[in-house]
């Protein structure tokens, strides 16, 4: 069942900030807790059901890297940071530790609320519809729900993803994006699409390295040898395609 709000954990150190994160999201129709420090923050995270967590990096007692990272080992919840931290380094890290977005300060309220609502609406799978695959004739009676390309095996009905019969941890974003793939294969996609179609942004919102870094983790994954992809091939200067 759905719950009637979607709830959003910030965890937030700076109080002016996370009151006007949470008046903003309260308005917009959600229910919001705030954490003040990575601590705090991590405990609700893992002890409560949350649809998404707005992350600050520089925080008390614990970081926000190792917020998500530890979060990541137990919970797939979309994860952005909002973050001060400009340099490009902490924005790639922080993808690196399996979130899913950043937004940088100075924000503006409406586009991170444009973010929430797209990470939202692809983390319940609204969008992402994966196509029967029809060269699965082995598996037929769950055609509508599994997608097998080479040794991968998507249970899109149970969020699993194996490799060669070995259970693999993707994030959401990452899972989203295999799914994306695997349900169109061989077509290639710029970067813009991707961002566009996997993780729901419309017009400038986004950045495209978020793409790179994002397809990077993913095939350290679901690669053999990551330097050299057989699954997610680069066009180069076009985008990307998957081949199965
Ligand atoms: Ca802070």
């Amino acid at each position: 069942m759905e719950r009637a709000k979607k709830r959003i954990l910030v965890v937030e150190d700076e109080k002016n900030i996370a009151e006007l994160l949470a008046y903003n999201i309260r308005k917009a129709g959600y229910a919001c807790d705030v954490a003040y420090d990575g601590r705090d923050g991590l405990n609700r995270a893992l002890s409560e059901d949350y649809d998404i967590i707005l992350l600050d990096i520089m925080l008390p007692f614990i970081n926000g890297f190792d917020v998500c990272r530890t979060i990541r080992t137990k919970s797939n919840v979309p994860i952005i940071f909002v973050t001060a931290r400009e340099e490009e380094k902490d924005k790639i890290l922080g993808l690196e530790t399996g979130a899913d977005d950043y937004v940088t300060k100075p924000f503006s309220v409406r586009e991170l609320l444009s973010r929430i609502k797209a990470n939202i609406r692809r983390s319940s799978g609204e969008l992402i519809s994966p196509k029967k695959n029809s060269n699965n004739s082995k598996n037929e009676k769950s055609e509508s729900t599994t997608i097998i390309a080479g040794d991968l095996n998507i249970d899109c009905e149970h969020y699993s993803v194996t490799k060669a019969g070995v259970p693999l941890e993707l994030s959401k974003k990452e899972y989203d994006l295999l799914v994306f793939f695997t349900s169109n294969i061989g077509r290639v996609y710029s970067r813009e699409d991707l961002l566009a179609k996997v993780w729901g942004y419309d017009g400038y919102y986004g950045d495209i390295r978020t793409v790179d870094v994002t397809i990077s983790r993913l095939r350290d994954k679901i690669e053999d040898d990551p330097a050299k992809p057989i699954y997610i091939l680069t066009k180069r200067g076009v985008g990307y395609y998957f081949q199965a």
